[in-house]
């Protein structure tokens, strides 16, 4: 079985996914979790320990659960669609601020899920700041996507509809090698991703030029990224390369989605960065990023080491000794690599952006073949412990 054709996993390592995949939740069986997310709350207690944590299905239902849970939401800027991108403050007052990011990439939702717990979850004297989701409308679905340029969500239920409305009501731009690729309104609208499949400046890329298209989410099983259920967001640069939210932080010209955690990090200067996201794998590991001075980078391999070390203890499936997520990474230790952007190319995603502009900074990458609150208890885990770390080197 050929795992990742048609899926699409963290966009960052999407040319590299291999090895060790297998069946949703057979690497779950032994989990122990560590003392912190065990503790046994009373047989009623509605306590965030006991909270069942689920795939928000909208951003609404995102928004509404932050705020009923007493947090207040700082409006950072409006999504095309108006959607508020929002922060949250938690923590204490102590600095350096910690930054937590989630969500660029909307089928990855373990990511968004976990970010949402931790502002409640972790205890911390440092200012924490929380975007669960950077892409408002990549988590609300490609239907409504579609909904910006037609003016309804469309009821769609299988891949040949989608295709059948979208050369029907889209100019088409691309029809080749199983690529469509269609305009309508502002936007593009296509049935696969185009990252790294289409070539930088091709002509067919011309009226898209400076705008996004969405592409929809079709696992079929991955809880929370079903067909439709997401909208995969790409944005084609001035220059005509399609990438995606999680770019551009070196960059003048941005969507308005990064133009938000660029602002944010540029007010609250974070000591200490994660951007949570997930692959198409069954295993965990997370990429470090090298730092300014020989201090700093002697704390970013200390919170990576207890951070593996942590994961790897609580039961989860570490990625193979033999597992590499691309050329541009080089291994740290087993389950972590160093992310050299350099080598990549297309310029700063938000971690590197962090590490070049602030301190330590992390992506991490939980396996969407495992059940969803593993998942999310696993992004968890990996930020509580780093920031253990962290807090040690500010006492
Ligand atoms: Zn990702």
């Amino acid at each position: 079985m050929t795992v990742f054709n048609g899926r699409q996993g963290c966009i960052d390592n999407a040319l590299s996914r291999r090895g060790f995949l297998g069946s949703a939740g057979l690497a779950c069986g032994g989990l122990v979790l560590p003392q912190r997310l065990r503790a046994e709350p009373p047989a009623n207690d509605q306590s965030a320990e006991r909270r069942v944590v689920r795939p928000f299905n909208r951003y609404s239902d995102l928004l509404e659960t932050v705020e009923k849970r007493g947090h207040k939401l700082r409006v950072l800027g409006f999504a095309p669609d108006k959607s508020p991108i929002v922060g949250i403050k938690a923590g204490g007052d102590k600095k350096p601020a910690i930054f937590i990011s989630a969500g660029s990439h909307s089928t990855e939702q373990a990511g968004v899920a976990a970010a949402v717990e931790l502002i409640d979850k972790l205890e911390t004297e440092h200012q924490v700041y929380v975007i669960p989701c950077r892409d408002p409308i990549g988590l609300n679905g490609y239907r409504y996507a579609l909904n910006l340029s037609l003016g309804d969500e469309p009821e769609i239920e299988s891949m040949e509809q989608m295709e059948e409305l979208l050369r029907d009501k889209g100019e088409v731009l691309l029809d080749a090698g199983g690529k469509l690729l269609v305009l309508i309104g502002e936007y593009g609208y296509a049935n696969h991703g185009l990252y790294r499949k289409v070539e930088k400046g091709a002509e067919f890329l011309e009226p898209l030029k400076g705008r996004r298209l969405w592409f929809p989410s079709r696992y079929d099983d991955v809880p929370g990224s079903g067909l439709f259920e997401r909208a995969y967001t790409q944005v084609v640069t001035p220059d005509g390369e399609v990438l995606h939210i999680n770019r551009f932080h070196d960059t003048s010209w941005a969507p308005v989605e990064v133009r938000c955690t660029r602002g944010l990090m540029a007010k609250i200067k974070p000591g200490l960065t994660f951007d949570l996201h997930e692959y198409g794998g069954d295993a965990f590991w997370f990429s470090a990023r090298r730092q300014r001075t020989d201090e700093d980078e002697s704390w970013e391999r200390r919170m990576a080491a207890e951070a593996a070390r942590a994961v790897a203890a609580s039961g989860a499936k570490m990625a193979p000794d033999d597992y590499s997520p691309g050329s541009f990474f080089s291994k740290l230790q087993p389950g972590v690599f160093w992310l050299d952007p350099s080598q990549r190319g297309e310029g700063l995603n938000l971690a590197d952006f962090a590490a070049n502009e602030y301190g330590a900074a992390f992506t991490v990458e939980t396996g969407m073949r495992q059940p969803f609150e593993h998942r999310v208890r696993t992004s968890m885990l990996t930020v509580q412990t780093a920031v253990r770390v962290f807090e040690e080197r500010y006492r």
